[in-house]
């Protein structure tokens, strides 16, 4: 995980606003740094100390925390800082470069009077709204080169965020077909009634007749998954909702805990009745942190409700309740034991599996990590049965499944579909035309051709997590591949060498070859690199970042090959360059301090 830089000039905010740790009261050391920065714009060694001593933990561990996640900064931020989605759907840097002229700031640096800051992020989760950026955590979307200079003269004259325009942080649903899911509109309780009526077996036992299964993608029967759980020894169990939805391109968390809060949360709560969960977490993803009041207000009324709480709709005994933690921005958090590991305050790095988090999860016990998709699906089951979930899908994808559609289409946005729907019928949905490729299931999922358009959506032939971004015959594909391999090069947390090393070779190879600096021999070695990462890798994110360059290089040989040149070996490495500080040290940069080029000798 890598942290981008700030500029050296930055004022030492924290002195200047007198920050201390005093106000950061939660005792999640997430929350406390999140807190933390708001206040101070940036966690200085300082502050590392009195967190680490404030919640009795070791300043290694604090230290190590903001270093690895993206969201927090050692060195001072804006007051105005904006981070723009690089992105292939919701992002476009040059009109970061543009804001940056206004204002005179270099992207990746906080102007020297410390009133601005800039800095680019992955996927903001606004795919279906174009260029979007995200201020003091807010996002603004639908950007263009008009917007940037109002934005610029908003920022100049030092205006609150309160008094900007409200439409530009209008976040719509955008739901362009609506089905089981989203046609549904369970009423506060009343899913846990019927839950409560059926009993903890009659439930688990209807989650798996239902044949519902987790919806992030790998598919793993969700009632399996909860009665080994319930099963499992422990002093307490843990129901934990995934909501940290980062694969670029996917944003229907977005709209589930917008407008379906209630059902996720009736969601979760059953679960932990049919677990004997006594807490619950919502880990919510660092970009939709703006979401937080609303969450927390559901909660605040869901309590008054006696739907969480001590005795839960009046059942003796029954006492559930759910935390938000709020996560950072690292993609890697979506993986669930790493997920685990950021909310017991340490650096998202998953963890060796087995044991799994159903029997060694939160604090090493009993845990349930669903995402939120499975469980609004796992209430409208508990309210209506097992077969509402059959009536639509294949035989072994039962239900339905949340697209989240963005790329080059008429129609972006969110389209619920049962499962099985083909691929074409999604592109004819959503107005896409003259198609070149398609990103089914985001960055980690399958880059398809035409030919390929027939295939069905479910765990039978095209599983996906919801990302689908549609190409056309305009985009330079390359560009795509080479945007997702610096996205995984960016997101690998380090933890293996087949990752760290191999994404870091394989965005250099792609960098090389989108150059036209490359050959047939670095084709080559890419395709054996991509075998390796996928084969060695520890967890999921490395065995998947591959995907893009192998699908790449078997349904698109021409884009890579087009680039191709150069028939002679050319290094990845660069010596002549290599040595400059060499040359910078000995004041030499005469013509004999340099390396001969190739045409040279
Ligand atoms: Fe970290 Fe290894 Fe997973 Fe990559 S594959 S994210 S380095 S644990």
């Amino acid at each position: 995980m890598k942290k981008s830089s700030a500029g050296s000039n930055a004022v030492n905010t924290s002195e200047r606003v007198g920050c201390t740790v005093a106000d950061a009261r939660s005792p999640h050391l997430l929350h406390v740094l999140h807190a933390l920065q708001q206040q101070c714009l940036h966690i200085s060694p300082d502050a590392v100390h009195a967190v680490a001593g404030q919640l009795d933990l070791p300043v290694s561990q604090v230290q190590s925390v903001v270093e690895f996640y993206s969201f927090f900064h050692q060195t001072p931020r804006g007051r105005y800082h904006l981070l723009f989605s690089n992105c292939t759907s919701c992002g476009d840097l040059s009109l970061m470069h543009l804001l940056g002229k206004h204002l005179g700031v270099a992207a990746g640096t906080t102007r020297a009077d410390g009133l601005v800051s800039l800095d680019q992020t992955s996927c903001t989760g606004m795919c279906d709204f174009g260029a979007s950026l995200l201020i003091n955590g807010m996002p603004i979307t639908r950007l263009d080169a008009t917007v940037i200079a109002q934005i610029a003269g908003l920022i100049s004259a030092e205006t609150p965020l309160t008094d900007w325009p409200d439409a530009w942080f209008r976040v719509e649903d955008n739901i362009r077909s609506a089905g089981l899911l989203l046609n549904e509109d369970v009423a506060p309780g009343d899913a846990l009634r019927a839950a409560l009526a059926r009993g903890e077996e009659g439930t688990l036992a209807e989650i798996k007749q239902s044949g519902l299964r987790g919806r992030g993608g790998a598919g793993f029967g969700t009632g399996l998954k909860w009665q080994f759980c319930r099963e499992a020894r422990g002093t307490a169990h843990y129901v934990v909702c995934n909501a940290d939805e980062g694969e670029p391109g996917t944003f229907k968390d977005r709209i589930l805990l917008h407008s379906y809060a209630d059902t996720l949360f009736e969601g979760m709560t059953l679960c932990a009745s049919v677990i004997g969960a006594k807490l619950g977490f919502l880990y919510l993803r660092g970009e939709y942190r703006y979401l937080l009041p609303q969450l927390q207000a559901v909660l605040s009324r869901r309590r008054e409700q006696k739907l969480l709480g001590a005795d839960i709709l009046g059942k003796p005994g029954f006492a559930f309740d759910i935390e938000i933690v709020v996560g950072a921005g690292a993609y890697i958090c979506g993986e669930e034991s790493a997920l685990i590991e950021s909310l017991e305050g340490r650096r998202g790095i998953p963890r060796n599996r087995p044991p799994f988090p159903v029997t060694s999860g939160y604090l090493g016990l009993p845990t349930v990590v669903n995402n939120v998709e499975t469980f609004v699906a796992a209430a409208g089951i508990a309210l209506h049965g097992s077969d509402w979930l059959r009536t639509v899908g294949t035989a072994k994808s039962a239900g339905s499944k949340l697209l989240s559609v963005s790329g080059d289409c008429l129609r972006p946005g969110i389209y619920e579909y049962p499962f099985g729907v083909s691929v074409q019928q999604v592109l004819d949905d959503c107005g896409a035309c003259e198609v070149q490729a398609v990103q089914i299931g985001g960055p980690s999922g399958s880059l398809i051709d035409p030919t390929e358009f027939n295939r069905k959506l479910c765990f039978e032939d095209l599983p996906t997590g919801g990302s689908f971004m549609v190409f056309n015959t305009g985009r330079d594909l390359l560009n795509i591949i080479v945007n997702f391999a610096h996205f995984f090069a960016h997101e690998s947390c380090g933890f293996c060498t087949p990752c760290r090393v191999g994404t870091t070779l394989l965005k250099n190879g792609l960098d090389k070859i989108a150059a036209g600096h490359g050959t047939q021999y670095d084709l080559d070695e890419m395709q054996r690199m991509g075998a390796l990462v996928k084969r060695r890798s520890h967890c999921g994110l490395g065995q998947t970042a591959a995907n893009p360059i192998l699908d790449g290089l078997q349904h698109f040989p021409q884009i890579f090959e087009q680039r191709l040149v150069n028939s002679m070996f050319e290094p990845d490495f660069n010596l002549d360059a290599a040595l400059e500080e060499a040359r910078r040290i000995s004041h030499r940069d005469d013509a004999a301090a340099h390396l001969k080029s190739e045409s040279q000798i």
